[in-house]
């Protein structure tokens, strides 16, 4: 009889990169490609784990610590992709040459779009002007061109994938063993999400780049096996830290990043003490300390006695977290 296994491993996690691997049953899945091919290939060794037996990628946002390596290792190993429609749309703005801008530039553009997208209604297609067509042509070309031949080489195309496949949050699906819940996240991309991942009874969720934890992530963060919560800044560190007051605001904004007394706020009052592993993650490296994500987080749980179970592990930037196995 086969025994499958369920496992995780952060392969990195901060503002430099991020990406973990899930694997349940016979399936593995890529969660974010924030570092190169290269540097991904090489962490995944490390942790035994062979890159040709990866089913897929998903992706939670366009932000460049999530997707900096993603077409090279999607291409490399021919394996789908999966994003929200949004978030596709967004990643291959910002890496077609002819509209090639720093990422400050990008994020601006980002942003600028969010608000105009909420102030009015969804356009129709058919309705763009012509402006608007132009803008959007080679995007409409990109997106035929994967539905028909001839598909374009990788060096005309960067943001040539293999195979894409789109999910909505709120909407769970299948990947192989796995089932993958999206939700929604607050933070400023197009359309972020977190998942809850599920394989063999086994409950796992990634809930990082958070502006707080709004009511939908407390109603998904439940009877976890499995948390990876971001811990991002230290609120001291951070006010009185060398980024530009506008960059300050952005983190601390409720699009922006998880503190570590917002985790622990979360940890305290409205998580259910359910998980085995709680694994605080994406921390900012010029305005948090691993001992002060730690601390906040072990006061809140050891405020509770139920949660004293819990074991803390700190998501680290620069060597792969040793894996999680249920
Ligand atoms: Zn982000
Ligand atoms: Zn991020």
């Amino acid at each position: 009889m086969l025994i499958w296994m369920v496992r995780f491993t952060v392969l990195a996690s901060g503002s430099r990169g991020n990406s973990s691997i899930v694997t349940g049953g016979g399936t593995r899945i890529l969660i974010d490609a924030g570092l190169s091919c290269r540097e991904l290939f090489r962490r995944m060794k490390e942790v035994g784990e062979d890159p040709a037996k990866l089913d897929a990628i998903l992706i939670t946002h366009e932000h460049q610590d999530h997707v900096n390596g993603l077409a090279v290792t999607a291409r490399k190993l021919g394996i789908p992709v999966y994003f929200t429609e949004g978030t596709h749309r967004a990643w291959k703005r910002w890496l077609t040459p002819r509209r090639q801008m720093t990422y400050k530039q990008w994020l601006e553009q980002c942003r600028q779009q969010a608000a105009a997208r909420k102030a009015e209604p969804e356009e129709l297609e058919t309705d763009l002007d012509a402006d608007e067509l132009s803008d959007n042509a080679e995007e409409i070309a990109s997106i035929s061109a994967e539905a028909s031949q001839p598909v374009p080489a990788p060096e005309k195309d960067p943001a040539l994938l293999p195979s894409v496949q789109y999910f909505a949050a709120g909407q769970p699906f299948i990947l192989g063993d796995i089932r993958v819940s999206p939700f929604t996240t607050s933070h400023d991309a197009v359309d972020p999400v977190g998942f809850v991942l599920e394989a063999e009874g086994v409950r796992m969720a990634v809930a990082t780049d958070l502006g707080y934890v709004a009511p939908n992530v407390k109603a998904q963060l439940r009877a976890l096996d499995l948390l990876l919560i971001e811990s991002n800044h230290d609120l001291e560190m951070l006010r009185s830290g060398p980024y530009p007051w506008s960059v300050k605001q952005r983190v601390l904004s409720r699009v922006g990043h998880l503190s570590n007394d917002a985790a622990s706020d979360f940890l305290e009052r409205d998580y259910d003490g359910h998980a085995t592993y709680v694994i605080l993650g994406h921390l900012s490296e010029n305005n948090n300390h691993p001992e002060l994500a730690r601390t906040a987080a072990e006061r809140a749980l050891s405020g509770r006695a139920s949660l004293l179970g819990n074991r803390l592990l700190l998501a680290e930037q620069h060597q792969p977290l040793k894996s999680v196995s249920f």
